[in-house]
């Protein structure tokens, strides 16, 4: 693909996965994350790390111009840097991790696209991959994450059509559950099982992080040159298969033929 991608979040997870990916298709990959986290993937996939908190206004500003300054105009950007939350009751779910996972869900998602996407529609060229999730798209106790991730599918759209004009293109990319080490960290906390996940996606199991980032690479690149405004679900079926609960679940594999 050549040129230079950013990866928000990219020092972990489905963010690291997406540098490895671009990085093999011949990008440059500007590796953002927190503190000096970026460094070890930075390092593995030939980028450059950088640090800043997506949710800081200034500190992404200064971190955008110097990436540019540094690596040349950003064609890629993907923001995925994000934070999850435990299934709360509304009575048990404090206004501080509310702020906390719609300030980087959701602004920091924003502040991805104004920063990098306006120096992009200047250009005239460019293409942006939001991650947003399948909670995107189906109710969830999640009360803080799921409309942090819907507004990220809305901003994904109302962008799409803003910088169309302009050459610049828009998705998103709802993954399912990815074992990752945040997904991991919930499940070893006990507020995720690791079984009733993979049972209730048609594919048995959970989504790979590459299976999520060759998504990510697809969109970003021309092969989708005609693709714009769309959320795509990478679940291993799990939204297809979520009014099954009411007929006793997915029924296993049917008989096949010796
Ligand atoms: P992860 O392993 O925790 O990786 C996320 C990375 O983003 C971490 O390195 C994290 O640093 C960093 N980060 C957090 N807040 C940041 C901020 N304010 N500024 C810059 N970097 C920040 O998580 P993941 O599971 O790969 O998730 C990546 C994205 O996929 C998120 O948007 C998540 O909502 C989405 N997603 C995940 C799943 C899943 O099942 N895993 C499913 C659907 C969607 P720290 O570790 O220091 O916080």
């Amino acid at each position: 693909m050549g040129g230079v991608a950013v990866v928000t979040g990219g020092a972990s997870g489905i963010g690291a996965a997406c540098c490895r990916a671009l990085a093999a298709e011949g990008m440059a990959v500007a590796v953002l994350d927190l503190g000096d986290r970026a460094d070890a993937v930075a390092a593995e996939v030939g980028g450059r790390p950088y640090s800043a908190d997506v949710s800081d206004e200034a500190a992404l500003s200064a971190c955008a111009a110097r990436i540019e300054a540094e690596m040349g105009p950003v064609s890629v950007l993907v923001n995925n840097a994000g934070i999850i939350q435990a299934p709360l009751r509304p009575s048990a779910l404090d206004m501080k991790l509310w702020d906390d996972v719609v300030r980087v869900d959701q602004r920091g998602v924003w502040l991805g696209c104004a920063l990098f996407g306006g120096r992009m529609v200047g250009r005239r060229r460019g293409s942006i991959v939001n991650i947003a999730s399948i909670v995107s798209l189906r109710a969830t106790p999640l009360h803080a994450y799921g409309p942090a991730k819907a507004a990220v599918a809305a901003m994904t759209a109302n962008l799409a059509a803003e910088w169309g004009p302009a050459g610049v293109r828009v998705n998103a990319v709802s993954p399912g559950f990815v074992q990752t080490p945040a997904l991991q960290a919930e499940i070893d906390a006990g507020r995720r099982d690791l079984s009733l996940i993979s049972g209730s996606a048609p594919l048995g199991r959970t989504v790979g992080m590459d299976e999520v980032a060759q998504a990510v690479v697809f969109l970003a690149g021309d092969r989708a040159s005609a693709i714009t405004g769309v959320n795509l679900p990478v679940d291993c079926g799990w939204l297809a298969a979520s009014g099954w609960a009411t007929y006793g679940g997915l029924r296993g594999p049917e008989g096949a033929n010796a």
